[in-house]
């Protein structure tokens, strides 16, 4: 088990009597990537900041390496900040911006120059290192910004939505680099973002909050596949949620019974993952390509995932109501049973718009969440 590098301890943070973090523990261990996800105004920028001693907390206290730093200024924390308007030193060279933190720290000036030199090669910005940082791109802003948060040699690097208004394909880019100059260096990451693509992207653990608190924490899989509550799937952009009364098990649904194996009588909200749905036979409108639509067989991964997987519900009917193109696939929009669902079909496979089609559930992948108040 590595050595914890970064621990906040019941840390409360409050703006006259508003709460923005509330009670919050939190843990990152030495090299891991901990990515803080939640809506706008939740509390992430506040965390971060105290973190970094830009803010100072109600309770509770920050400890890095083991030592609490709770009372100390933010240059003697040994934290890098990356901020989303990367706050660069306007009438200064990409250099001179890197060089400014191993200057303050009173180094000399050879190790000075070693270290700007070889953080500007990894952000790929050496023939640059000269230029005005005004001159620059937004991303190339963006690769000063993490190498002069590097130049510190942080123990812990902070990243407050650090592809700001990049766009798409830029901040993708931006988002692998970050990834390869991480790996790199072997740093601490605490990054926070509102991005939930961004965040399974990158993160060895996503926490996720909402009004100042953690509601769930885990590896970009576990909470894919296993979101405890229906805000959690519904920020992760799962949304094929229904309500069913469960009895021994069984849950009574407007799709139809569903088994829900040691799930407790009562009302109850469930999740149907992406992979719930599948097309019975996505061969019918004989395009061909059926072996990645996931034929809804009862063999296969099926097999093997205890008793839910061997007790597949009968096929539904259900009608195709639109086909979404989403890049590398579509998203068929089908209606079963009154019932909104999406199938993921490959490229130029599946049923077209108002055909009518079979669609199997599978129970291994449906889940029961917590139903938002
Ligand atoms: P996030 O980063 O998740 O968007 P913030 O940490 O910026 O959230 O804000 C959390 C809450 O604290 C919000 O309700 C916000 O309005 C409030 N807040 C943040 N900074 C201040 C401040 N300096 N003064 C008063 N309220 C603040």
């Amino acid at each position: 088990m590595a050595e914890v590098q970064l621990e906040v301890r019941e840390l409360t943070v409050q703006y006259g009597d508003a709460v923005a973090v509330r009670h919050l523990d939190l843990t990152a261990a030495d090299g891991e990537v901990v990515v803080v996800l939640g809506p706008s105004g939740c509390g992430k920028s506040t965390l971060l900041r105290a973190v970094a001693g830009l803010e100072r907390p109600t309770s509770g206290r920050i400890l890095l390496e083991g030592r609490d730093v709770t009372d100390l200024r933010p240059d003697q924390r040994r934290v890098g900040l990356m901020f989303q308007d990367h706050a660069l030193f306007p009438h200064r060279t990409v250099a001179e911006n890197v060089r400014f933190g191993p200057r303050m720290q009173g180094l000399p000036a050879g190790r000075i120059r070693e270290r700007v030199d070889r953080l500007l090669e990894l952000v790929r910005l050496a023939p640059l290192a000269h230029r005005q940082v005004t001159s620059l791109s937004g991303g190339e802003q963006q690769r000063v910004a993490l190498a002069r948060a590097l130049a510190t040699e942080p123990r812990l690097l902070m990243l407050d939505e650090p592809l700001g208004s990049l766009d798409r394909a830029l901040g993708d880019e931006l988002l692998a680099e970050i990834a390869r100059i991480v790996a790199t260096v072997g740093t601490t990451v605490l990054h926070v973002t509102h991005d939930q693509d961004e965040a399974l992207a990158v993160a060895d653990r996503v926490v996720v909050m909402r009004a100042g608190a953690i509601v769930q924490q885990g590896t970009p899989d576990e909470l894919w596949r296993s979101p405890r509550t229906e805000f959690v799937a519904r920020f992760l952009g799962l949304d094929q949620l229904l309500d069913a009364e469960v009895r021994d098990e069984v849950a009574a649904t407007a799709l139809g019974a569903l088994p829900v194996p040691g799930a407790a009588d009562g009302r109850a909200r469930l999740l149907l993952l992406p992979d719930a749905v599948r097309l019975v036979d996505p061969d019918a409108a004989g395009t061909g390509d059926a072996t990645r639509t996931g034929d809804a067989t009862r063999t296969g991964d099926a097999a093997g995932t205890g008793d839910a997987a061997g007790t597949w519900p009968p096929p539904l009917q259900a009608r195709v109501v639109g086909r979404r193109f989403a890049g590398d696939h579509v998203r068929l929009q089908v209606r079963a049973g009154g019932v909104p669902l999406t199938v993921p079909v490959w490229h130029g496979t599946g049923p077209a718009v108002d055909e009518e089609v079979r669609l199997a559930v599978d129970p291994s992948v449906v889940r029961i969440v917590e139903p938002d108040a």
